[in-house]
């Protein structure tokens, strides 16, 4: 499916018992909607990395990641879009062909992939990211995630799409790419929350620091459900529930979780806000591998 450059993107209110107990409008907007499989807010991180390989003069598009990787079908599929020839370093075991679902993906939308091992490569290591640079000059490297301030740049395009009488955005957070790019394009009213993913989330909020110049933003960090990509019948139950009575689809890794804590925190009478927005991120694609727990 081809990708609009310029997508429209939906607004969807949520009706839920404890938005409305508590008298707060809360919505979300649909970057999951912009494709099937490439997640959002990945699409708008690789922006202007596309922009700069089309300004360039770079041979093809190198990045990272594991199997399941949102941010691979992404990549694979804006550089289809944009006919732009692309490889990407797959963690795992070396020479070891995982074919996933998303490799698949990756594969029929003109990837190339190449296996490395784990010991190989580590996220966002800059060392590690020069090298590779020196061994191929013409690349134009993406680290994984598509983190970094290029990444942070794209992701601020997001905030065009939110309503002034927004007061509170929230978004999930990986690297925090997204988080940063969003609090950056606010409105001087309105502040950004963010839920961790991962455990010992508060680790995190030195680096955002360094990349917010305003204090409107906070973490909330108690939502991970055990750790990354972790999940329980309970947060299984949500996806469920949320689909069949607010049809709103949801992944388990990241935006089930923001969801759900952002639901609790204003239970427990946490929240100032009237007006909160949450940025669906997408990642629907990785439901895939837990298909027979949504199933009916
Ligand atoms: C990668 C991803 C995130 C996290 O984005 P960061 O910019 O790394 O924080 C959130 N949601 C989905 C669906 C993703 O694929």
């Amino acid at each position: 499916m081809a990708i609009d450059l310029r997508p429209e993107i939906r607004i969807q209110p949520i009706d839920h018992p404890i938005n409305r107990a508590a008298g707060i409008s809360l919505s979300i907007l649909r970057l999951d909607e912009i494709h099937p499989v490439v997640s959002g807010n990945k699409w708008f991180k690789l922006q202007e990395y596309i922009r700069l390989f089309r300004e360039g003069d770079y041979a093809f598009i190198l990045t990272f990641g594991g199997a399941h990787s949102n941010h691979l079908i992404a990549t694979a599929a804006a550089c289809a879009a944009f006919g732009i020839p692309c490889r990407a370093w797959v963690r795992g075991f070396h020479g070891q062909a995982i074919e996933t679902e998303t490799l698949k993906e990756c594969r029929k939308l003109g990837m190339e992939l190449h296996f490395i091992g784990r010991d190989v490569y580590s996220r966002h290591d800059e060392i590690f990211l020069h090298e590779v640079q020196l061994q191929y000059p013409n690349a134009l490297i993406i680290p994984e995630g598509g983190y970094g301030p290029m990444g942070i740049a794209g992701a601020a395009a997001i905030t065009n799409y939110i309503p002034a009488e927004t007061e509170l955005v929230c978004c999930a957070i990986g690297s925090g790419t997204t988080f940063c790019g969003i609090a950056n394009g606010l409105l001087p009213h309105q502040s950004a929350l963010g839920f961790t993913v991962f455990k010992q989330g508060a680790t995190i909020a030195e680096e955002l620091q360094a990349q917010i110049p305003h204090q409107r933003w906070v973490l909330a960090t108690d939502y991970h459900f055990g750790k990354f990509a972790r999940h329980t019948p309970e947060l299984i139950d949500f996806i469920r529930y949320m689909q069949q009575e607010h049809n709103l689809p949801l992944d388990f890794v990241y935006n089930a979780k923001m969801l759900w804590g952002l639901l609790d925190m204003i239970k427990q009478d946490k929240m100032a806000a009237q007006h909160i927005l949450c940025i669906h991120t997408g990642g629907l694609q990785g439901n895939r591998s837990i298909a027979h727990l949504l199933e009916a």
